[in-house]
């Protein structure tokens, strides 16, 4: 009864952590620090795209929201940008390993150290998909669906995610999740669990947002500075919203698309 009580509270603590201002497809713009940030327009007719002046709920086009996923599409885009980044991190990686085996070899060193080489992964909509939740509620709760998808567990991973994931792992990259997931024990049992179900398997740290972090975009860079002050280098960073990907601290950032909500900053 006490658990259930406790699970209940967790559950609204979630909810009102998860997503910032709602789930509103609007405009705005914001320093991307050094980072470039490629994107793909979604595939589709009547689709609103982030960026553009206005406000949209996304209850308001549900047809297309489905059509767009039941089309096929949406995994098309999301191959799209996946096999761009990962052609990306395979270049980035040989190349940073052979100006660094260039540097030990014009200063004597030996043996060599490989230079410690990281990704940063978001969490929904990048490596899990919460569609079938979001879906069940017409794209009109948010919040309510990504909070069932978390408990629930059992979200698919996002494929061309995954193999990227797998393709940063066996070229000894160290990949952490950065999520705005909340910062309670509960919630890292059920998302460590959600990953491990969908395929994930070697990350080397999964980092859930603390409960007095300002802002989504602030506590994220701020986490990618930590990890770079461990002497790694962040090679790439995916996520499927601005948030995820603005505020530097990598090389180059790969937005997903996502259509079916917006997080802000
Ligand atoms: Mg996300």
């Amino acid at each position: 009864m006490r658990r259930r009580a406790l699970e209940y509270a967790v559950v609204l603590l979630v909810a009102a952590g998860l997503l910032g201002a709602g789930f509103a497809i609007a405009g705005g713009s914001g320093d991307s620090g050094s980072t470039k940030i490629a994107t793909i327009r979604p595939t589709g007719v009547g689709l609103p795209r982030v960026g553009m002046h206005g406000t949209v709920g996304a209850g308001d086009i549900v047809s297309p929201l489905r059509q767009y996923h039941d089309s096929g599409h949406y995994e098309s885009d999301l191959e799209k940008v996946g096999s761009k980044a990962e052609a990306y991190l395979d270049r980035r990686v040989a190349k940073l390993r052979k100006k660094a085996r260039q540097r030990c070899r014009a200063r004597g060193v030996s043996p060599c150290p490989k230079p410690k080489l990281a990704m940063v992964l978001d969490i929904d909509e990048t490596s899990l998909s919460n569609y079938a939740d979001l879906a069940a509620t017409d794209f009109t709760d948010a919040t309510a669906a990504l909070t069932t998808s978390l408990f629930a567990a059992t979200s698919p991973a996002i494929d061309p995610t995954l193999d990227l994931f797998g393709e940063a792992r066996s070229r000894g990259v160290a990949v952490f999740f950065i999520t705005g997931r909340p910062d309670l024990d509960v919630v890292r049992d059920r998302t460590e669990a959600n990953l491990t179900s969908a395929g994930y398997a070697g990350w080397k740290e999964l980092v859930l947002k603390p409960a007095d972090a300002e802002g989504t975009l602030s506590y994220k860079s701020g986490a990618r500075a930590t990890i770079e002050d461990d002497g790694y280098r962040i090679v790439l960073n995916v996520g499927d919203q601005d948030s995820d990907l603005k505020g530097g601290y990598a090389d180059k950032a790969y937005k997903l698309p996502n259509p079916f909500y917006f997080i802000s900053n």
